[in-house]
């Protein structure tokens, strides 16, 4: 890369942190977070900071394929075109679909965008921001006229109460999460309420969490606005004056009278009462909502019930109040802008609008504009799999993993005509059912913009070369339309002119009637562009980018008007719901993310740093529910429903409810197959957004029996797990995950290998006739392989009738460290270090590498009593922040209440390949320790 420090911003969440990168002087990459960013302020979390172990090309698509094989870019763009013509030739414009994604740049879905609704003349384009916010989207259309986010970041610092519904944004969005900590203890009378059904890290520093049941948050919106009504909180004057339907939404929320919003949310009657009179008495709310919010069968109706209390009390459109919808994906909110939805025309203009199809048309100078909503998500892969939609273009997203019904999808795109994936990497579990892959520019060569929760647009800048023949999204896309006859309207030549292109689009015929306007930046020159500052909408016509001049700093709705016919928002009736009820075997199936990985891990599953927090799949369930289906705690259950199964380690918690489970989104078949969980999902969808209710799943549990477990650390990456699960030696489940140096392995299988050294070294990738050191423990039907070349592991394989107790992360670091003599290689085979070599236990701060046993350690003997004493002790918790409620637990469960006030039982569970609460040592193995007498097996 240059020598001149590139600013730019981080690919992952919503949250759209400014970055700075330049090189480091070891030859690699130093990202840190821009202190001029306005999101951000310099900080940055453990995903950002690990940006630079992500950035290689292993697994790159770096050429064009067709059917396997590498081509060129002529033959794979004209065979595209001529496929999706002849489709379109043959059969409409409704039997071709893009399935596009929120990693997309502004520029690239604008254009695809284009393509799809003014010149196929279908708006079968849906993204996967559909799974994300698509009911929050439809909840504002519906109250405000438009899809607008009212709050800005800095609402969260000024409010006196934050509600965070349905967010674990300690978790999923950690920075905003810091700004948030930090202004609690600048005002410690600040006070945040976190309604979840999980005792989430989150969860754990709120002033009051209230544990919802699954799906129950209208019922108890419903009975907030119930009971502001009867103390008296009516701001009439806003009401009367600026909106409608207060008396329908009143009337519908009258059953959610006290009594049965405790039934109906399962909250303890005084707990609710506390929120509500929190809420009534706090003129400064902010109410923050995102994915537990937005992925439900109710989703559009939950974000209207959070609204109408806002618009109830007359706190919207003024600093420090407001309800706050924050986006999942670093440019979820670009592609809204764009009309990257299927419901959606360009610019927030509707396709339901005759005038708004008549500016794009004209503006486009195109022959069509879609009439009419194209297929959401759900039913578009439904349409595929029907061979109503005939050619599908899938552009930078997974949706054999991350789509509900998983496995339906993948049979979809087998059935299916024609499929284009175009993507970054080169095998993951969507590519593999492509016609044609075409290779995109990732983070760090593309060229763009992004929009961030809070209406922010930032430019994602390169800093490397494009590799191989990749080409940016939007010049891809941009070739195909040319190829298929589009040519004068897509004869970019560079994201800045679509930029421009894109600005000027959102002012035509605009005069302030619609919310999305950037007019301003439609004369940009191509170096202004460049050099962007982070700048915030609406930046109409007249207004300087970077200047205060203009309607920029207009707060949205402050004027009281707003996007409906008659400039009032509308309080839209939301009805107290049923939630569902756990019985019999079945329980809710609630799935989400982790701190440390992204997504299907395309890219954090790279980062052996971003690999320690979580090791593999696992399943959190209530140690009642366990113990109903006689699940141990670390043993590996079975979840079945959509008529698949998942099997993942089981993680036996009280943070859990009873009657439900939580299970994470990210593992794909790269990384641990059988942990797909979207699989066994099969949601419903909100009927008013279309988006899936990934969070309420119907599955049975019961344990997964295998015949032996087993644990494993490699200098490769074993070839023999390259196919599917099971494959190997009866293993019917395996997670692998990066280390330092390596790989660490999970393992068990339903039949024992008959041949236990040739597994070994099979899995060591090495040859039949080396050595290998061998412990085997007859009684105990304990074994143990080991392999080291020049001093170096190779390999070391620890497998037992039940999950080995092992030290993953002391067995990890042997990767890292060469041992000469036999005495020391045969330590491996002890699973644990000595005194001379301690054990750093699970992973908690996973920025500086520090374990629970170092934690431990530093409480004992250099006296830390506070989550600060920690981080000056051994710097944990002092770059991203988000590890400082476990540490706060660890203090607790060690006889000091920490000052976050953690319970050391509701503390994040850590993995280390083992799940067990933090602060628990692994059992001990002293009989191994001492007897384990190595042969050398020849
Ligand atoms: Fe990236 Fe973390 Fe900032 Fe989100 S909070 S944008 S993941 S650095």
């Amino acid at each position: 890369m240059n020598d001149a420090p590139v600013r730019t911003t981080c690919p992952y969440c919503g949250v759209g942190c400014g970055l700075v990168v330049g090189p480091r002087a070891d030859g690699g990459v130093r990202i840190e977070g821009d202190p001029d960013h306005p999101a951000n302020h310099g900080r940055i979390c453990s995903k950002g900071s690990a940006l630079g172990e992500t950035l290689g090309l292993e697994g790159r698509l770096l050429y064009p394929e067709i059917g396997g094989v590498r081509s060129n870019w002529d033959t794979a763009l004209d065979r595209v075109a001529s496929s999706l013509s002849r489709t379109i030739e043959r059969h409409g414009p409704h039997s071709v679909a893009f399935y596009v994604s929120g990693q997309l740049l502004t520029e690239d879905y604008y254009v695809a965008n284009k393509l799809m609704k003014g010149f196929i003349g279908s708006a079968n384009i849906d993204t996967n921001s559909r799974l994300c916010m698509a009911s929050s989207v439809a909840g504002h259309k519906r109250a405000f006229g438009s899809d607008t986010v009212p709050g800005v970041y800095r609402d969260l610092e000024l409010a006196d109460l934050v509600v965070l519904v349905g967010s674990n944004l300690a978790w999923c969005h950690p920075v905003l999460f810091q700004r948030l900590m930090a202004a609690r203890t600048a005002r410690p009378g600040m006070k945040i309420v976190v309604i979840d059904p999980r005792a989430t890290v989150t969860a754990e520093l709120a002033d009051l969490h209230l544990a919802v049941g699954p799906d129950s948050d209208a019922a108890l919106f419903a009975g907030l606005l119930r009971a502001l009504d009867r103390a008296g909180k009516i701001d009439g004057r806003f009401v009367a004056r600026r909106t409608t339907g207060c008396a329908e939404a009143l009337r519908a929320a009258e059953a959610a009278d006290i009594e049965s919003t405790v039934a109906r949310t399962g909250l303890p009657r005084e707990r609710l009462e506390e929120f509500f009179r929190l809420f009534a008495e706090t003129e400064k709310t902010v109410t923050v909502y995102s994915q537990g919010v937005n992925q439900s069968v109710w989703g559009t109706d939950k974000v209207n019930a959070i609204i109408n209390c806002h618009l109830f009390t007359g706190r919207i459109g003024r600093s420090g109040m407001g309800p706050f919808s924050v986006t999942g994906q670093p440019n979820a909110m670009g592609g809204r802008e764009v009309g990257g939805l299927a419901n959606q025309l360009a610019c927030h203009m509707e396709l339901g609008d005759e005038t708004h199809r008549e500016i794009v048309r004209a503006f486009w100078g195109s022959p069509r504009v879609a009439d009419r909503e194209g297929l959401k998500a759900v039913d578009l892969f439904d349409a595929v799999h029907d061979r109503r939609v005939r050619a599908l273009w899938i552009m930078g997203t997974n949706p054999v993993d991350s789509m509900p019904a998983a496995a339906k999808v993948a049979a979809s795109l087998d059935r299916c005509e024609f499929v284009v994936v175009s993507d970054v990497m080169r095998r993951t579990d969507t590519t593999r059912h492509a016609d044609v892959l075409l290779p995109a520019a990732a983070w760090g060569e593309k060229s763009g913009t992004v929009t961030n929760s809070e209406r922010r647009i930032s430019r994602q800048k390169p800093f490397m070369p494009l590799p191989g023949e990749v080409r940016p999204d939007w010049d891809i896309v941009s070739a195909v339309a040319r190829c298929m006859g589009f040519g004068d309207a897509f004869a970019y030549r560079s994201a800045a002119e679509i930029f421009r292109e894109h600005a000027a689009l959102s002012a035509a015929r605009n005069d302030g009637t619609r919310d999305f306007d950037i007019g301003g930046l439609a004369e940009l020159g191509d170096a202004e562009y460049d050099d962007l500052a982070p700048v915030q909408w609406p930046l109409r016509g007249g207004a300087a980018p970077g200047t205060r001049k203009g309607p920029r700093d207009q707060r949205f709705f402050a004027t009281g008007r707003f996007y409906t016919s008659d400039g009032r928002a509308r309080m839209v009736p939301t009805p107290p719901r049923e939630p569902p009820r756990a019985g019999g075997r079945r329980l809710v199936l609630n799935s989400g993310r982790v701190r440390d990985h992204w997504h299907t891990m395309t890219r954090t599953g790279l980062s052996p740093r971003l690999s320690r927090h979580f090791a593999e799949p696992f399943c959190e369930i209530h140690p009642q529910d366990a113990a109903r289906f006689g699940i141990e705690p670390a043993a590996l259950v079975q979840l079945r429903g959509a008529g698949c199964d998942a099997v993942l380690r089981a993680l036996v918690t009280d943070r859990q409810r009873r009657g439900s489970l939580f299970a994470p989104m990210h593992w794909t078949g790269q990384f641990a197959p059988t942990g797909r969980i979207g699989r066994v999902v099969d949601a419903g969808a909100d009927p008013v957004s279309g988006q899936p209710a990934l969070k309420s799943a119907w599955v049975t549990i019961r344990p997964f029996a295998p015949a032996w477990y087993g644990f494993a650390v490699l200098r490769d990456r074993p070839r023999s797990l390259d196919t599917d699960g099971g494959a190997d030696g009866g293993s019917g489940y395996w997670a692998l995950a990066r280390a330092e140096e390596g790989w660490r392995l999970e393992l068990a299988g339903r039949r024992v290998p008959a041949d236990w050294p040739a597994y070994a070294r099979r899995l060591f990738g090495v040859r039949s006739d080396v050595s290998l050191l061998v412990y085997a423990d007859p009684a105990r039907r304990r074994l143990r392989f080991a392999h080291y070349e020049s001093g170096a592991l190779c390999g070391a394989l620890f497998v037992g009738p039940e999950p080995v107790p092992v030290s993953r992360s002391w067995a990890v670091g042997r990767l890292a460290r060469p041992a000469g003599s036999r005495v020391e290689q045969m330590r491996i085979l002890a699973g644990r270090g000595g005194e001379d070599s301690p054990d750093p236990g699970a992973t908690i701060c996973s920025c500086f590498n520090i374990g629970v046993n170092q934690i431990v350690g530093a409480i004992a003997a250099e006296g830390c009593r506070s989550v600060a004493d920690v981080g000056a002790a051994l710097g944990a918790g002092t770059n991203c922040g988000s590890c400082r409620s476990e540490i706060a637990g660890i203090l607790d469960g060690n006889g000091i209440r920490a000052s976050a006030g953690a319970d050391p039982d509701r503390i994040a569970g850590e993995t280390d390949g083992l799940l067990r609460p933090a602060g628990q040592a692994l059992p001990l193995d002293p009989e191994l320790v001492e007897t384990a007498a190595p042969t050398c097996e020849r």
